[in-house]
């Protein structure tokens, strides 16, 4: 078994509704979460199945915290993570976050991996579900100032390096850099294990850590609302229209077709 000594991962996990059909406030264009069930991100769940998976393949035990940021009940989706094999993991709340957009997320994401650190790799999802900017990884870690690799499918670490192959349209690239680095996975990587009975033991026992603002030292400006350049100035839905028209062929297919020609003429304009 290869050493790693030392090494500390952290996985950035968020919590999502349980849908894919997420309404937007249409006055103040924040999402409507209330009142729905959560999950972990589901393409989360393969940078923490890849982040347990190194920790199997080194001898002595690198150390694997996840981090969330959103209110304090996301501590479930920490639990879940530890039932998959994570050590131990925090949930950064506070009210003052309310309202952040990727960037204010992404600083406050990357100020709470400063405090818990220094981590040598951080590992997060493609895209979140609801919001689904795939903003936040990249940004947390051009703040860090880390190298970022981005549509990793496969990921080695040697040497305090990490060579990652890096799914693109005409095949896959193959990439290194050094450590502390953050990669993004995407679900090629790996299959998500279910959790055990003891993980989910282990996961009640474990104390998940709340970080707040304070805990922070951040600048309340630079989160929530105001720490948020981005503004939702209009939300919109696409009206889906059907005009469908039932035309049977099965008695005159001759007329049918013209009945059809004339339709599609008639819709097309
Ligand atoms: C003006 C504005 C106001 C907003 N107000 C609110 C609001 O009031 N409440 C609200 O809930 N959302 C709000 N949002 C949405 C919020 O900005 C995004 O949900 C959030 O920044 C994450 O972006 P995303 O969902 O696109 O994640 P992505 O960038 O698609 O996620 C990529 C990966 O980053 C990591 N990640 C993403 N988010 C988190 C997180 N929170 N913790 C840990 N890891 C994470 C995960 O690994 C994830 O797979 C607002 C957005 C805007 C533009």
């Amino acid at each position: 078994m290869e050493k790693a000594k030392d090494l500390k991962i952290a996985v950035l996990i968020k919590q999502v509704p349980a849908t894919e059909n997420v309404k937007i406030n249409p006055e103040t264009g924040v999402m409507m979460r209330e009142g729905l069930d959560v999950e972990v991100n589901p393409l989360d769940l393969h940078a923490i199945e890849e982040a347990v998976r190194i920790k199997e393949r080194f001898s002595g035990g690198p150390q694997v915290t996840v981090l969330t940021m959103g209110p304090p009940v996301a501590a479930k989706a920490v639990r879940y993570a530890i039932s998959m094999g994570c050590d131990g993991g925090a949930v950064v709340t506070d009210r003052a976050f309310a309202g952040s957009d990727t960037l204010a997320t992404a600083t406050v994401l990357a100020e709470a991996l400063r405090k818990l650190g220094p981590f040598d790799l951080i590992l997060a999802g493609e895209r979140a579900t609801d919001g689904e900017t795939g903003q936040v990884g990249p940004a947390a870690g051009a703040l860090l100032g880390v190298p970022v690799l981005t549509y990793v499918s496969k990921l080695e670490l040697q040497d305090g390096r990490l060579t990652a192959e890096r799914a693109v349209e005409s095949g896959h690239e193959r990439f290194s850099a050094p450590m502390p680095a953050l990669a993004i996975v995407i679900k090629e990587i790996n299959v998500p294990r279910l959790c055990t009975l003891g993980g989910k033991l282990k996961a009640k026992k474990t104390e998940v850590r709340l970080i707040s603002l304070a805990d922070l030292g951040l600048p309340v400006e630079s989160v929530g609302l105001r720490g948020s350049p981005t503004k939702v100035v209009r939300v919109r839905y696409p009206q889906v229209t059907r005009r469908g028209r039932k035309i049977s062929a099965s008695e005159d297919f001759e007329k049918a077709v013209g009945e059809l020609e004339h339709f599609l003429a008639e819709v097309n304009g």
